[in-house]
């Protein structure tokens, strides 16, 4: 089987290192290739997505993705932005289903923004839809003025969007996985308001009479976005839109204390992924060696459980998280007084040597 492995920018190659090296030390004998990808990629060859990277990340079973953009891309076109290549990945690899699990470390509650005790045992997995909604629908665009000049332009617009299928796919990937847990689904949307989400709703429903063991519950996201920090132990698997997910996760992301801790994946229909932090590529602490790799070593993980088959693995790299956790080793993001602060480099070691002993 193959990896490939995207570092990408920013903080990318740092935390991938680690991730990488946590895998070397496995010995599964899986074979890798690197390439460049988002900015990185477009100062080497024009583009955030070249031809060779995507034929690599086709060919390969799995993808190790770092982060990509910096600041300094802001100013180019749309098309040629480093974030363009994650989009394209989800393309062109038709990764519709986006696993974000938000789990709170009991050795991390006091992380978090809110109370210990409204986190202590959090474990939420938010499935969020990747291909469909505002984010992809067309038509979409500027009402330009004769000129093109911005003073004279006078509307924007983009089009909210799902099919049946799209919404079909995603609800059997929730209530499967909801199976796997504790059998509870929130299904979260905008029925009240948008046409979209009622449509939403009517086919959650619909798919939701072939898993009748299942509990479905359904939430607008205003309401699901205050429940998120008064209750968030109310929840188990949150399925939802491209949008909506996009904003709820990193939501949830902060209950736990550090986005640094939080692993993704997103699947194919062949459960052929792409395993990234939920982070992005932080510019500001960029080549500091102190960006915390935990959320990609734990991508690490959940690649092997989801797309190599490999669960046995991924037990052993997500208790060598816990086991260095305990040994209170952090990085500056999840440090407390009490706590020993460590560096990029020095986690990653840790959590080898943790690996190697198990
Ligand atoms: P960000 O997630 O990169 O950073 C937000 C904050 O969290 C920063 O203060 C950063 O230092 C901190 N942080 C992030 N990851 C961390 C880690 N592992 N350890 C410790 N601290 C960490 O989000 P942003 O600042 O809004 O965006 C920076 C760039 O990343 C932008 O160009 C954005 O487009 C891009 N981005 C990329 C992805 C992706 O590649 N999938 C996702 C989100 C943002």
């Amino acid at each position: 089987m193959k990896i490939a492995i995207l570092p990408g920018d920013g903080i990318g190659s740092e935390i991938v290192a680690e991730a990488v090296r946590v895998l070397e030390v496995l010995d599964l004998r899986f074979e890798t290739e690197s390439a460049l990808v988002g900015g990185a990629a477009y100062e080497a060859h024009g583009h955030p997505l070249p031809d060779s990277t995507l034929k690599l990340a086709q060919s390969a079973d799995a993808v190790l993705f770092g982060a990509v953009g910096d600041w300094k891309f802001d100013a180019l076109e749309r098309s040629l932005r480093p974030e363009q290549a994650i989009l394209g990945l989800r393309k062109h690899l038709q990764l519709f289903a986006n696993f974000r699990p938000a789990i709170c470390h009991p050795q991390l509650t006091h992380a978090s923004s809110l109370k210990p005790e409204l986190v202590a045992g959090l474990d939420i997995l938010i499935v969020r839809e990747l291909t469909g909604d505002i984010y992809f629908g067309q038509p979409r665009g500027r009402r330009l003025s004769p000129d093109g000049a911005f003073e004279g332009q006078q509307e924007a617009f983009d089009t909210m969007r799902y099919s049946r299928p799209e919404i079909e796919r995603i609800a059997h990937v929730a209530f499967q996985a909801a199976r796997k847990r504790s059998k509870r689904v929130t299904s979260v949307d905008k029925a009240n308001v948008l046409e979209t989400f009622q449509f939403w709703r009517d086919v959650m429903i619909e798919v939701h009479a072939q898993y009748p063991d299942v509990e479905l519950d359904h939430m607008y996201v205003d309401n699901a976005a205050m429940q998120l920090v008064k209750a968030p132990k109310k929840f188990d698997v949150v399925v939802t839109g491209n949008m909506f997910g996009d904003i709820l996760s990193d939501e949830a992301a902060m209950l736990t204390g550090s986005i640094g801790m939080l692993p993704s994946a997103s699947l194919n229909a062949a459960n052929r992924g792409l395993y990234e932090p939920s982070h992005g590529s932080a510019p500001d602490i960029a080549g500091k060696n102190i960006a915390n790799p935990l959320a990609t070593i734990l991508s690490l993980a959940m690649m092997l459980r989801f797309s190599l088959n490999q669960p046995e693995a991924a037990a052993r790299i997500e208790a060598a998280v816990t086991q260095v956790l305990e040994s209170g080793l952090r990085t500056a993001d999840i440090w407390s007084e009490g706590t020993q602060r460590v560096g990029t480099r020095e986690m990653g070691s840790a959590v080898v040597a943790a690996v190697k002993a198990a």
